[in-house]
């Protein structure tokens, strides 16, 4: 088992339509301009204006008092978690949610935390499935002080909490005393695909965070965002872990042109995934899960071929997908796929199909 990525197999063609991801996007020429015109100053100390922008404009963004930039989004999870949490505190959160299947398991390892994993259809869970899990407060019981929710959800489809549903369980999770972080790498997805404003998503969530390098199409950075003491702690931990940065009003400039430019166009993303479950939905065998935002998984058990090995046949007529499980595979639609590049993938996997 290897555990470095492989580099790219030069016997394979050019990727032509990269649905593996929407990390994938490449910093548009008008988004580069923005960053390479960039006012920057030393971020740890506080002195790149370009980062503070994006900072004020994040926080009133989701309604918190204060944010940090950060490098990458797992570190804002990490970080949240280690502010939450003492060691030996138990995290509740979906069993497929990012913090449990794709840091390293970090929760154990930097903030000494333990994971509960609860079940639920698309990566969300109901407050009495919540409740079942709530332990009784006695001292040998492990403190659980913190609820994980991902907005949207990622393993669960790329679904969207409901505001109502994902209210009942903040709310259930601070009635029993425990913080409330949301994972919101796509967060800016689900405001587009519900119309429901940042600020009212993540009301009742003590930290919460958004990716730039996702469907926004930044080339790296997030924004963590909370209380003033929450922020404040956060920056000892983003030190401790070694992730304070310099002039980083060059990616932050980055961050704000995708605020500016990128959001409202997630609405096509959304449509371009559609279109791609209609179409997949058509093939003999495959059975696909109805995309709620730009996320579209589908099924391959019914065509008697693993995952495996159709993204490893459509990879070579130049189609990327990602393998989610044996028989489970990811697309994702972002800026750099139009609705031509997704007609051209249905017909890529139907002829691959039919040989
Ligand atoms: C991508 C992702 C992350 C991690 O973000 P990075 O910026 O890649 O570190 C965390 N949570 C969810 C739900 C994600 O999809």
């Amino acid at each position: 088992m290897a555990y470095a990525p492989s580099r790219p197999n030069p016997s394979l063609p050019p990727v032509r339509i990269n649905l593996y991801s929407d990390t994938q996007t490449r910093p548009s020429v008008a988004m580069k301009d923005a960053m390479m015109r960039a006012e920057v100053g030393d971020e740890q100390n506080g002195d790149d204006p370009t980062v503070n922008a994006l900072c004020d404009r994040m926080a009133a963004l989701t309604g918190k008092e204060a944010a940090v930039f950060l490098p990458s989004g797992t570190m804002c999870n990490q970080i949240s978690i280690a502010v939450h949490c003492r060691p030996g505190d138990e995290i509740l959160a979906h069993e497929a949610s990012h913090i449990v299947t794709n840091e390293g398991g970090g929760p154990g390892a930097l903030a000494g935390a333990v994971v509960l994993g609860l079940r639920g259809p698309r990566g969300m869970f109901d407050v009495p499935t919540m409740q079942a899990a709530f332990r009784e407060k006695r001292r040998n019981a492990p403190p659980q002080t913190l609820l994980s929710v991902e907005q949207t959800a990622n393993l669960g489809g790329g679904s969207v909490w409901k505001l109502d549903d994902l209210n009942a369980v903040l709310d259930a999770a601070h009635d029993w005393g425990m913080a409330t972080h949301m994972d919101g790498a796509r967060l800016m997805n689900a405001v587009v695909a519900a119309g429901v404003p940042a600020h009212e998503m993540a009301a009742r969530c003590d930290s919460v965070w958004l990716d730039f390098t996702k469907g926004l199409g930044a080339p790296l950075g997030a924004v963590l965002c909370g209380s003033t003491a929450f922020i404040d702690r956060a920056w000892r931990w983003k030190q401790r872990l070694g992730g304070s940065l310099r002039q980083a009003g060059l990616s932050a400039a980055g961050c704000l042109y995708a605020l500016d430019h990128n959001i409202d166009r997630l609405a096509e993303d959304h449509a371009n995934a559609a279109v791609l479950a209609r179409g997949l939905g058509q093939i003999e065998g495959i059975a696909v899960e109805t995309p709620e935002t730009n996320l579209v998984f589908f099924d391959t058990r019914g065509t008697g071929m693993t995952a495996d090995a159709l993204a490893a046949g459509v990879r070579a007529e130049g189609l990327s997908v990602s393998v989610m499980g044996a028989y489970r595979v990811r697309a994702c639609t972002h800026l750099d796929v139009d609705r031509a590049g997704v007609d051209d993938a249905v017909r890529i996997i139907r002829a691959f199909l039919a040989k």
